[in-house]
C-alpha cells in the first residue's frame, strides 16, 4: 500500500496531522465507532513513526505494531513534513540589546532593568533567560522573552511594554510554543504568562519546570507538546478570575485526552502568581490535588461565583 491510498484512507477520516517533533502521526481514529465511542474528528489516534506503537485517547485502541495491525504504512511525504517552529521575525530582533548587561549609563537600558526587578525578575534571571530590549521598531521599548527561552533556539519571543505603551503585550507573528519548556522532565506547572511562570519557576526549581502558555488556554497543540517531550503530570496554575476557571476546566480535559495526569489547586489561589507573596504561592503548591470530579464542580461553582461578581 503506498503513500496516496494512506492519504486518501485518512483523508476520510480527516486527514494525517505531523506532531510538533515529527517522531509521531496523529490521525482519526476508525477504531472508536466500532469500540462503542463516538466518531474521532480530533486525530486522537498516535502512531509513533519508529516504535511502531499506536494509541488512541478515545477508544483506548493499543497496539505495539500499527502498520501491520493497519496494514498499511504512513510515510510522511514533503508537504506533511512537520513544520519547522519558526520566527518570522528575527531573534533578537532588530537594535536589541540584553538587558542583564545594562548600566546607570545607558537610560533605556536601566530602565528595562528597574522595570524587570519591579516585576520581581532580578538581573541573573534576565540573563538566563536571555531578556533583550530594543529602541527601534515594532518592539521598541519592550522587554523581550524569547520562546522557549535561554540560549536554545527561539521560536518566536513576546514582549511587554516598559513605558506604559499599548497594547501591554505584544508578541512575534507565527506559532509560539511554551516559554521555559525544557523537554526531559516529568512534572510541569502551567500559568498564563512569563512573569508569573517566572515567579512559579523560583519556587519549583526542584520539583517541576514552570512554563507560561503565553494566553490563557491549553491548546491541543500544547498538550501534543507535552506528550511527546513524555511530560507525565501537568499541574494548572489559574488565575483567580473566569478566564483561570476555564484554563482548568478545558485544559483538564485536553491533558487528560493526551494520556497526561492533571492537578488542580484546590482552593483556587487568591492572587494571580505575579502578585501573590512566595508564601502564598508556596500556599497554593501544597493544595494541588489530582484532578477529578470533584475538582470539576468546585471550579465550574467559582466560575458561577466570578460571572456573578462580574454581573453585580
Ligand atoms: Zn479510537
Amino acid at each position: 500500500m503506498n503513500d496516496d491510498t494512506v492519504r486518501l484512507r485518512f483523508a476520510a477520516h480527516g486527514g494525517v496531522k505531523p506532531s510538533y517533533d515529527g517522531r509521531n502521526v496523529w490521525v482519526c481514529c476508525p477504531f472508536c465507532v466500532e469500540r462503542g465511542e463516538t466518531p474521532d474528528t480530533r486525530f486522537r489516534l498516535g502512531l509513533h513513526l519508529k516504535t511502531g506503537q499506536g494509541h488512541c485517547f478515545n477508544c483506548g485502541w493499543k497496539t505495539r505494531d500499527w502498520r501491520g495491525e493497519l496494514g498499511l504504512d504512513v510515510a510522511l511525504a514533503t508537504e506533511d513534513k512537520p513544520e519547522e517552529p519558526t520566527c518570522d521575525e528575527r531573534w533578537p530582533p532588530e537594535g536589541a540589546d540584553p538587558v542583564w548587561e545594562a548600566s546607570p549609563r545607558d537610560k533605556w537600558g536601566w530602565t528595562a532593568l528597574q522595570y524587570l526587578a519591579s516585576r520581581d525578575i532580578s538581573r541573573e534571571e534576565a540573563a538566563r533567560w536571555q531578556v533583550h530590549w530594543t529602541p527601534v521598531g515594532r518592539f521598541r521599548y519592550r522587554v523581550l522573552f524569547p520562546v522557549p527561552g535561554t540560549t536554545r533556539k527561539a521560536t518566536g519571543f513576546m514582549g511587554r511594554s516598559f513605558v506604559g505603551g499599548e497594547p501591554k503585550y505584544l508578541a512575534s507573528h507565527g506559532k509560539k510554543g511554551l516559554w521555559n519548556f525544557l523537554p526531559g522532565r516529568k512534572r510541569v506547572i502551567l500559568s498564563e504568562g512569563v512573569f508569573k511562570a517566572a515567579r512559579i519557576q523560583r519556587l519549583c526549581s526542584r520539583s517541576g519546570q514552570s512554563i507560561a502558555l503565553l494566553g490563557a488556554s491549553v491548546s491541543e497543540e500544547h498538550a501534543g507538546m507535552l506528550a511527546d517531550a513524555r511530560v507525565r503530570e501537568v499541574l494548572l496554575w489559574p488565575d483567580p478570575d473566569i478566564a483561570g476557571c476555564n484554563m482548568v476546566l478545558r485544559g483538564a480535559e485536553i491533558l487528560e485526552e493526551y494520556g497526561l495526569q492533571v492537578r488542580v489547586p484546590i482552593p483556587a489561589p487568591d492572587e494571580p502568581a505575579d502578585e501573590a507573596k512566595m508564601s502564598e504561592l508556596g500556599e497554593t503548591l501544597g493544595a494541588m490535588r489530582k484532578f477529578c470530579l470533584a475538582s470539576r464542580v468546585w471550579y465550574r461553582g467559582l466560575k458561577d461565583e466570578f460571572g456573578r461578581m462580574s454581573c453585580e
